[in-house]
């Protein structure tokens, strides 16, 4: 009996030790993260078109392929051509790719047609590691890529595409030259009511393609595409309108934190 207890008591300890943790994102990698999002388009959607036998899911194949292949692993994976317009229902092939010996048993369709592969759904997150954007509706994977790598990307009552953040995530100073200035604040409540985080929600600063320069929009001279940026007098201004910025964003959580006070106050 006193053994056995003992066994009870130091097994929890030995899985926490266990327990895998998401490897830290490299600010190299960010910062290519970075020059990635400005050229992302935001504003596409996504829905579920393929279909894994293996993890019983529904998935895009923008977001979540990576997620259902290994090399000689055992996902197996249908593709979900659309939505049949007559009958509502997905269009599921006959027999499994490449095994025109091995039909899909109806077990399996009906867990198919369970699924929704009409509707579309927004681009909601960007993964830093893995330089898309994605749906969170659709793929769960990303959060595991690296630690803190995925962005919340919201739109602004303006229609902007912006990125929800504190400011105070680790890749923020990494990430802070390619986001404009604060189109709202929101805050988050915890369970219990209280308020756990203050959000800024700071518009992607878009650029139209990987050639412009990121202050002024022109095209950066062939000698200087290891920049981003088109000339030094370039270079200097967007530094400068950076640190503005980071003033204004102070300027705004400052504010917020001196309504908030006087609210108490009274
Ligand atoms: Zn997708
Ligand atoms: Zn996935
Ligand atoms: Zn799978
Ligand atoms: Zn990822
Ligand atoms: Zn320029």
């Amino acid at each position: 009996m006193a053994i056995r207890k003992q066994l009870v008591q130091v097994q929890p300890k030995k899985i926490e030790m266990w327990q895998w943790q998401p490897p830290p994102l490299h600010p190299g990698v960010v910062t290519m993260a970075k020059h990635k999002l400005q050229l992302e388009d935001l504003s596409q959607t996504c829905r579920r078109d393929h279909y894994c036998v293996r993890c019983v899911h529904a998935f895009c194949s923008h977001c979540c392929d990576d997620h259902h292949f290994v090399p000689l692993g055992s996902h197996i994976v249908i593709p979900i051509a659309g939505v049949d317009a007559a009958t509502g229902k997905p269009v599921i092939p006959a027999h499994y790719p490449r095994r025109p010996d091995l039909p899909i048993t109806d077990f399996v369709i009906g867990l198919i047609t369970a699924n929704d592969f009409a509707e579309e759904h927004p681009r909601d997150a960007y993964c830093m590691y893995c330089f898309i954007a994605f749906s969170t509706a659709l793929c769960h994977h990303h959060h595991t890529c690296a630690a803190d790598c995925v962005l919340r990307i919201v739109r602004s009552h303006d229609g902007r595409h912006c990125v929800r953040c504190t400011g105070d995530e680790p890749w923020f100073p990494y990430m802070e030259s390619v986001l404009g200035d604060p189109v709202a604040v929101e805050e988050e409540e915890g369970d219990d009511g209280e308020v756990v985080a203050v959000l800024l929600l700071l518009p992607v600063l878009r650029r139209s393609s990987p050639t412009a320069c990121v202050h002024c929009g022109g095209e950066v001279p062939k000698h200087m595409r290891r920049s981003v940026l088109c000339s030094p007098a370039c270079d200097a201004a967007h530094q400068l309108e950076v640190a503005q910025r980071r003033e204004r964003r102070d300027a705004v959580l400052a504010a917020r934190r001196l309504a908030k006070l006087n609210i108490h106050a009274v």
